[in-house]
């Protein structure tokens, strides 16, 4: 059968891996990039080939798919807790107890988490981590073209409560990629076990780590808000000997820091957390729009950056953000950091989340080889080069529309 090849001009294209192209055209054969480039030269090209169709996009960008690299698509039917509720700055133990009590009111929602898949492809996401307590995200993911890398969520911090969560772990089918939550609620021989299995099935590692100052508090000193939530849950802390270190020097205690592991939120850290992280190759996740909602401060993205991390960029739960799209998370993020170049801003929502998921030859950059699904957003001011239209991508947020080539 004949290939079904097309041809798309626009007056702007951001490879993201390459430079900007001012009248670029992508050249695409049955699903696949086959070349990016000036518009005459992909032209001369496409002339050798039977193209099928050649379509102008004029008044748009096109760029990368994007890539949501932390989520909780089972929080979707949560959504009004952020809508309703604001917590005080930096109380985690609040939010998360009105999170569980909610919880146990409403059971999870599989038509909210559609809508939220939906709500994210529209807004030109095509791969997604998530990460939550019963796998089915993958099988929603299909009807929107949309990848889903699903993370079973295992909880035990202590005593019987981690030897349930470690029994539970080993009755896992193999395929199914699994996880801990947080250095204070995942304890050593929960964390090292989840290591040891993500390992041999080449999963991921994704672990909220240095998220607020009270984690930090709890992991130094054994104290603070968290150690009273972790009691009032019923954990006895008689026995608790705190490591006495940061959440990431303690993740690298227990050999959990290498390029598989993803360290989500890394708000909290010290520079020699970062230099830890970056010596160890450790992949960074940063979700802005749920630090800011929470109130538990900026994660240092110069600093980050200065080690030679790019961080990739994730929603979080929409329990735990007022917006829940990657354009709203660039927003947040050049808001908090108006020093941080707009192109690397974008490059981070789409091919650092790209790399950190492994899917760097499939998407988060326009390359030859990688899959033509590609968001063509529309942008009056297309025609007026990569600074003005940089600056329009990532200072909109959710206003941006957009719609895929194939
Ligand atoms: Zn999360």
């Amino acid at each position: 059968m004949a290939e079904t090849i097309r041809l798309y001009r626009a007056p702007l294209i951001l490879p993201v891996a390459a430079p900007p192209l001012c009248d670029g055209a992508v050249l695409t054969a049955d699903g696949r990039v086959r070349a990016v480039g000036p518009y005459p030269e992909v032209r001369r090209l496409a002339e050798t080939l039977p193209v099928a169709t050649e379509v102008d996009y004029e008044g748009h960008v096109l760029i990368p798919a994007l890539v949501n690299a932390h989520c909780h698509l089972e929080l979707s039917g949560l959504a009004f807790l952020s809508r309703q509720w604001q917590p005080a700055p930096g109380d985690i133990t609040g939010w998360i107890r009105r999170l569980l009590a909610a919880r146990e009111e409403r059971p999870a929602d599989p038509d909210a988490a559609l809508l939220a898949l939906a709500r994210l492809f529209a807004g030109g996401c095509r791969t997604v981590l998530d990460i939550g307590n019963e796998p089915g995200s993958a099988a929603i993911g299909r009807q929107f073209k949309v990848e889903v890398f699903f993370y079973l969520e295992l909880l035990g911090f202590s005593g019987a409560a981690q030897e349930a969560a470690l029994v539970r772990l080993a009755e896992q089918p193999a395929e199914l990629c699994c996880t801990g939550h947080a250095p204070y609620s995942t304890g050593p021989e929960l964390f090292r076990a989840l290591k040891k299995r993500a390992a041999a099935a080449s999963c991921r590692l994704p672990v909220h780590v240095a998220e607020s100052v009270a984690e930090e508090e709890f992991l130094a000193h054994g104290g603070g808000p968290l150690r009273d939530f972790l009691q009032e849950r019923g954990l006895d802390l008689a026995a608790y000997r705190p490591p006495g270190c940061s959440a990431v020097a303690w993740l690298d205690r227990l050999g959990l820091l290498d390029e598989q592991t993803i360290c989500v939120h890394g708000v909290q850290v010290s520079r020699e957390d970062i230099a830890r992280l970056a010596a160890r190759r450790a992949g960074v996740c940063l979700c802005p729009g749920s630090n800011r909602y929470l109130g538990v401060g900026r994660a240092p993205l110069p600093a980050y950056l200065e080690a030679g991390i790019m961080p990739a960029l994730g929603t979080d739960s929409q329990a735990s953000n007022h917006g829940f799209s990657l354009w709203h998370e660039m927003k947040v993020l050049r808001e908090d950091h108006p020093e941080v170049e707009p192109a690397t801003v974008l490059a981070m929502a789409t091919m650092a989340g790209a790399r950190l998921l492994g899917r760097e030859s499939e998407t988060g950059v326009i390359a030859p080889g990688v899959a033509s699904a590609l968001p063509a957003v529309v942008c009056p001011d297309a025609a007026s080069g990569p600074e003005k239209v940089l600056e329009y991508l990532t200072t909109a947020g959710e206003d941006i529309r957009l719609e895929w080539i194939e």
